[in-house]
């Protein structure tokens, strides 16, 4: 390979010959090095520091094979070496990359003032470290996770080198960019875009419309694409709800053995929710179009990136991972294509206003030609409350159902509103704002979510950042309790209860058990925090029917009385409210030519454009799923 030989061309340039290289592989966007001396690397920070900068790309140093202790001689070192505050709870070989993963409770502790513990891993026991935070609760997901890639590292190894030969293929010179809306346009789920060059064709997220169920609209146009699945170079994929990554391992299923690229804390939650979506389908007697196998397949080639880690993912496209504010890891995605012909922002989902889980919306970029722009609340009456207004009226809810003995229901997605809702409560409770007696229960897939949370404090805002860092998480904290199937109809029957339970849109899951369970008594509050899908029991029992045909465990339907009150809050929303996309629009820099309008009902995706066009004298369009543009 060419650039092989340019790589290591680049590491002669800097590196002496005492530095004793005995490899150089192209690992993925990445590139490794392979040193009998990795001492003179530790003594000498520029030199790392100087490949990278002419690459333009992340480089790793490890021990040559000649160095490395047996494993368990180097297990016993490392325990040695490393503090014992550190609190290693696991230490994994993975033998293909000559590295060790080490996972604590205080990764600080292993990686030593200035890097030093960790060099001193190193160089006494010939392992590179890769050094992983452990979640303060235990976190099932997690742990399967790091274990699945562990076992399949070798795999990974190779496919990683597959990846960097297409990365660093020939390049084909002038070329057109197009876009293909495939689903998520005009409408809110199954968002999948597909972006083309002569050389390139990748799909930027590929979800399902969980509101829509099995039926025509559930799924991406992926019939659409008119080509082999396995010729696409790539999938990116910028957060892990459903509506977003809920198709990938069908690609997988149909013959796509290619990169997923997308942040650490996305790999992970995606996993979890696309678990969960099987579980709930198969509890249900209905098949997901895809297995857990696809699902353990997907992860093999999934290719985390950092915020703002430019990375090169195909000859001539640059992809750049930015914080979005939705939910934990979610990204807008900067794509640099054909030597900056043209420069795409794919905002995804955002929340530009204030959270009390993450740190503000990336609104700066190196350059800009289109925008891709969410919609969810794009119509001129979507204005949510403020926040403060809508904490107090929250909490006035709460307390009158409580005190009338009633239980409070709250439908959350496991993912981002849960969290979100979490931190809202526990705050009550530490000012005092609730009765310390009134229980808050959480149910479904949350307990796993936010044990994930507690993995990447990174991600989070700083000030809980800090909270999780000092272990003292406020989604551990002991006043939220993990309900059990088996409890559920004991705690509806005590009464006076907060209840936080996924789906966040009664699409299935504990939320449509307890709403069931609770439906009749007028006591009891229900209280919507996040968007509701057309078409799903939320939006139903949100738009006031007051009854509904339900089915109950014995297979009879019946007719459910909905008596209980039932409430809105849109001020937590995890997306952008109308005046909130335009101050986005306002606000980013550089200004785009044009803007296209998707993730929203038509009437919203229709207006929201139009209103660009006329207020910032930029062309902007609601294109329908289907439609091609020609971006250059
Ligand atoms: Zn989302």
């Amino acid at each position: 390979m060419d650039y092989l030989k340019e790589v290591k061309e680049a590491i002669n340039s800097v590196v002496p010959k005492e530095a004793e290289i005995s490899g150089v592989e192209l690992e993925g966007p990445e590139v490794a090095i392979y040193t009998r001396n990795p001492k003179i690397f530790h003594d000498n920070e520029d030199f790392v520091k100087n490949i990278a900068f002419q690459l333009k790309k992340k480089v790793n140093i490890r021990a040559d094979k000649s160095l490395q202790l047996d494993q368990k001689e180097a297990k016993e070192k490392i325990m040695k070496i490393v503090p014992e505050d550190a609190q290693i709870s696991e230490i994994l070989f993975n033998d293909a990359f000559g590295e060790v993963v080490i996972e604590a409770l205080k990764p600080g502790l292993v990686i030593g003032k200035g890097g030093q513990t960790s060099k001193q891993i190193i160089q006494e026991t010939g392992w590179t470290p890769q050094i992983v935070r452990a979640p303060t609760s235990p976190s099932e997901i997690l742990k399967g996770i790091r274990h699945h890639l562990n076992k399949y590292n070798s795999e990974r190894k190779k496919i990683l080198e597959e990846t960097a030969k297409k990365i660093y293929s020939e390049k084909s010179g002038e070329s057109w960019v197009r876009m293909t809306a495939l689903g998520g346009f005009r409408q809110v789920g199954r968002s999948c875009i597909l972006l083309e060059t002569r050389k390139t064709k990748i799909l930027m997220d590929c979800g399902v419309n969980v509101a829509a169920q099995a039926g025509e609209d559930a799924f991406p146009f992926l019939d659409a694409i008119r080509f082999p699945i396995n010729e696409l170079d790539a999938v990116v994929l910028s957060h892990a709800h459903m509506d977003h990554c809920g198709f990938i391992p069908y690609l997988f299923k149909l013959g796509y053995r290619g990169p997923v690229y997308c942040t650490p804390p996305t790999r992970d939650l995606a996993t979890l929710l696309l678990f969960d979506y099987i579980d709930v389908l198969a509890k249900e007697n209905k098949e997901a179009p895809f297995s857990e196998r696809d699902v353990k397949e997907m992860l093999k080639y999934v290719i985390t990136r950092e915020y703002r880690e430019v990375t090169d993912i195909a000859p001539d496209m640059r992809m750049t991972f930015h914080n979005a504010a939705h939910i934990l890891g979610s990204a807008s995605v900067h794509m640099h294509i054909g030597d900056g012909a043209h420069n795409l922002v794919y905002s995804a989902d955002i929340k530009y206003g204030f959270t009390r889980l993450f740190n503000n919306v990336d609104i700066n970029y190196p350059r800009l030609e289109t925008l891709i722009v969410e919609s969810t609340y794009g119509a001129k009456e979507d204005v949510q409350t403020a926040r403060e207004e809508t904490e107090a009226a929250f909490l006035k809810v709460v307390q009158e159902t409580v005190n009338q003995g009633g239980n409070v229901l709250i439908p959350v997605f496991a993912v981002g509103r849960a969290q979100e809702l979490q931190l809202v409560i526990e705050n009550f409770y530490r000012r005092g704002l609730i009765n310390p007696e009134v229980k808050v229960y959480v149910d479904g897939m949350t307990k796993e979510s936010s044990a994930v949370h507690t993995a990447y404090p990174e991600y989070l805002r700083t000030g809980v950042q800090k909270r999780v860092l000092q272990n003292d998480s406020p989604f551990t904290s002991s006043i939220f309790q993990v309900a059990t199937p088996e409890e559920r109809k004991e705690i509806v029957q005590n009464g006076g209860s907060i209840i936080l339970a996924s789906s966040g849109m009664l699409t299935g899951g504990p939320s449509v058990h307890y709403f069931y369970r609770l439906a009749e008594e007028p006591r009891n509050t229900l209280i919507f925090v996040g968007y509701q899908g057309e078409g799903s029991l939320g939006r139903k029992v949100q738009s006031g029917v007051k009854s509904l045909p339900m089915t109950e465990e014995n297979g009879k339907t019946k007719k459910l009385n909905i008596n209980m009150r039932i409430e809105t809050f849109d001020g937590f929303s995890g997306h952008s409210d109308r005046p909130q996309l335009v101050a986005y629009v306002r606000n980013l820099k550089p200004k785009p030519k044009r803007i296209l309008t998707d993730h929203g009902e038509a009437s919203k995706t229709i207006e929201l454009a139009k209103f660009f066009s006329a207020k910032f004298g930029i062309s902007s369009q609601s294109i329908r799923n289907l439609d091609s543009v020609r971006l250059k």
